[in-house]
Order: C-alpha cells, then structure tokens, then sequence
C-alpha cells in the first residue's frame, strides 16, 4: 500500500473502471467524498486541563442507500485515511449487495491514555457534535480504538439527544441493547463461506491445507470452522510469533492455549517459526488475517499457497500482487472475504428499524446466502472482463453503483 491510503484506493477506482469501460462520471463522482465532516471536541480531562481532540467523519458516497460504518480512535488519524476507509466501504457494500452507501469517521486520540470516564465523556460528545447522523442518514459503527462497549454510548446519547429510540442509527451495539447477533463472529465467518466456494471453483484437494496469519477475532474464528470442516490448518501467527506441524493443528485446543498464554508460540507438538514464516510456509490456501502489506515484493516470490484469502484490509501490496499474479495465484480481495461484518451491520439496522431480533442460525445463514452471492457476482464480473477477483469485485460494485447514480440523475 502506498504512503496515501486514499491515492492507493483512486488507482484501484481508475484501474477497475479502464478494464470494464465504467462511465467517466461514474468515476469523476467516486473520485471525490460527497461531505466531509472535521471537528473539534474540547474536553476537561481528569485533572482539569482542557485537551482539545480533533474529529472527522466522511459520508463518503450514499447511491446506494444511507451511509454507514466504522468509527476510529486512533492517535495517527487523518482525513485521508478516513476519506479511503469510507471509500473502500462504499465499494464494500456494493460488492456484498447492501443497500448502503459508505462513511467512516473517528477521533485523533488514543484510547490507552484515557481514563475509562474520559473516554465515554469522548465518545458521548462525539455523537453530540457529530453534525449529520441518523438510521436514515448515517450510521457510525466500530472500528480500531470503538467496541460494542462505545457503540452503547453512542447510541445511549443519540437517544437521548433526540428524545426517543432509534436502535438502528448506532451500529456494532451489543445484543443487549438492540444489537445483533452474531457480530462477534461474522467477518471469520463470512471468509469461511467464501473460502469454500473458491476451494469448490479452483477444485482445490479436500482437506486442503491452511496458514493462518492473524490469530484474533477474524483469523481464530476462520480457523475454527474451517478446522471442524476438515482443513488441515499447518501454521498459525500472531503478533508474537508462528507455529508450525505439517500434521495439523487442533485448533479448538490452540484456542485453549491462547486464551491461558495470550500468544499461540509455545503449543504444544508445533515448530516455532516466525509470524513472518507462516507466510511463506507449505499450503494450498493463507489467509492472512492480521495487518496490512504483510505480502510485498520482497517476499511474494516465496509464497507457496495457491489461494490467497485477504482477511485484513490490504494485506498483499500491489508490488506483491503483481509478482503472484504472474505466478497463477488466486487472490480474493478484502472488500469481498472480510465483508461478513460489513453485512451483518446491515442486518443490524434492519432488526433495529423493524424491531424484530433474530437468532444466531438466522443471522449466520442469511450471511451465507448474501456473501455467497456477493462472491458469485465478483466470479462473474472477473471472468466476463478477463481479470483479477479483485477488478471483479470493484467492477461488480462500479456497475451497481453507477446504475444507482443514473437512475437518480446524478450523472
Ligand atoms: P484482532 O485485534 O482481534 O487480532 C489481530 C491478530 O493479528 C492478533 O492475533 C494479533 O496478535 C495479530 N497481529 C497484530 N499485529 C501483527 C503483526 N504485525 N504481525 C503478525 N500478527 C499481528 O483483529 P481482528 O478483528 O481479527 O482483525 C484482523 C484484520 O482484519 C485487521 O486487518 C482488520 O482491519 C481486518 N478486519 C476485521 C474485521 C472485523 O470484523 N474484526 C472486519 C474487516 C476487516
């Protein structure tokens, strides 16, 4: 990824439209945020010194319905990285089919140096001061820094700013408090049910084998299931290090590890091998699940799975890329296998405008239907233009956004 996110998503947003003809206008509108929103929030701290926090939020594109999503508090946060992260969501929910538009926003702070009253007094007045927000207009979730823990603040203070309920202007809440089910698990499980559909269409072997970069809520939680469907998972990394048996791992006994010790290093009956290793090690499918520009040119050439599942937001570099690509490795982008979170969002607004909740098997199996679809669509677009899942999945989202843009006279 280059030095400006938002540079890096433009080329994207140019590359996908020259392969598919996408109409200029198309692209001279996505080229550009339609509001951009920065503000400051003053705050008395704890030992009564005034600290002023710089906040944003971009509501980046909303053809497709009201905006929505995360929220970052993050101590290096700029408007460019916001206005890419909120351009990026507004591709994400046209390649999944949510009828959404994408935003993000966030506060320049670090949540660490923050007392635990300071920071919902924070996030409260973020809310507060956010000047345009609401279930039909835009709806900030979680993001790096937020959990379902601030997302109940979020919701608590909008409700009282406006006098009544309106569980669907907040997302990523906990179930609790008109939430959704199933938030926890869904982006893991969402790359699973792509996962099986690819290793269906490339007619990899049964029992195929797995490294797994990323041993956190997304990466633990892919591995699980694809451990209980018969994956041999071979090598595991997190921040700390890797492991590696050629047997396979026992992943719900490796949970079982990381949960006493904090790290997978140390399980038993597994060799010790870098995080970085665990990329490079033999296996049919990786899925790096952890940060971003982990596979580059430098060590592209040493990749030895045939599939490449992106579960961190852009974690294969375009440099890197380029290098697989001539190698004949399959790469399905991240706007496709990690939308599972992005999707169940979407039926979190729906349960809280309709004021229906539903159970676990609901939630999960109308996300297997949708990102199953949302893959289908991306394999189509892919072989149709001759290209990459990732032009795919861009060209997929350029086509329904552009229609949507056309239909409303826009362009
Ligand atoms: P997490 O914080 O729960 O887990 C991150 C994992 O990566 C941990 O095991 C950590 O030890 C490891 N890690 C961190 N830095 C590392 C490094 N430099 N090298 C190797 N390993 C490292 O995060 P998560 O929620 O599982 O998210 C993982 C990735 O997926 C992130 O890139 C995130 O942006 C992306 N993502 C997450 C979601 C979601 O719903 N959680 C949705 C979309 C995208």
């Amino acid at each position: 990824m280059s030095a400006n996110p938002f540079e890096t998503s433009l080329a994207t947003l140019k590359k996908a439209s020259e392969i598919a003809g996408v109409d200029p206008n198309v692209v001279k509108m996505l080229s550009q945020p339609k509001r951009v929103m920065e503000f400051t929030i003053p705050m008395k701290m704890d030992n009564g010194e005034l600290q002023i926090f710089t906040a944003y939020r971009v509501q980046y594109n909303d053809a497709l319905g009201q905006t929505k999503d995360g929220t970052r508090v993050v101590p290096d946060l700029d408007l460019d990285t916001v206005k890419a992260l909120g351009f990026w969501m507004t591709i994400k929910h046209a390649v999944a089919g949510i009828p959404a538009g994408g935003g993000k926003g966030g506060i320049k702070a670090d949540p660490r140096e923050l007392s635990e009253g300071e920071y919902e007094r924070l996030i409260r007045a973020y809310i507060r001061k956010l000047p345009v927000k609401g279930a039909w207009v835009d709806i900030p979730g979680a993001d790096i820094g937020t959990s379902a823990k601030t997302q109940a603040w979020m919701l608590d203070e909008y409700e009282e700013i406006m006098g009544f309920h309106s569980p669907a202007a907040i997302n990523d809440k906990p179930a609790e408090v008109n939430g959704t089910l199933g938030s926890t698990e869904a982006t893991g499980t969402g790359a699973y049910y792509v996962t099986k559909e690819v290793v269906k269409d490339l007619g990899l072997p049964a029992g195929a084998r797995v490294a797994i970069q990323g041993f956190g809520n997304v990466g633990r939680n892919a591995a699980l299931l694809l451990h209980k469907d018969g994956f041999k998972v071979v090598a595991v990394g997190d921040i700390y290090g890797g492991i590696y048996s050629p047997e396979g791992i026992d992943v719900e006994k490796l949970v079982e590890h990381v949960n006493k010790t904090g790290s997978v290093v140390d399980f038993p009956g597994t060799s010790k091998i870098s995080t970085m290793d665990v990329l490079e090690v033999d296996c049919e499918i990786l899925l790096p699940a952890a940060v971003q520009s982990v596979i580059t040119e430098k060590n592209a050439a040493n990749v030895k799975a045939k599939l490449i599942m992106e579960c961190a937001n852009g974690p294969v570099t375009p440099e890197g890329e380029a290098i697989l690509e001539e190698r004949g490795v399959t790469i399905v982008p991240d706007v496709l296998t990690n939308c599972g979170s992005a999707i169940v969002c979407s039926f979190e607004r729906t349960q809280g405008l309709t004021d229906t909740y539903w159970d676990l098997e609901t939630v999960l199996e109308k996300l297997r239907e949708r990102i199953t679809k949302a893959y289908r669509e991306t394999a189509e677009a892919a072989k149709k233009y001759n290209t990459t899942y990732r032009y795919g999945a861009w060209i997929n989202a350029l086509t329904k956004i552009g229609k949507a843009m056309k239909f409303r006279g826009w362009i």
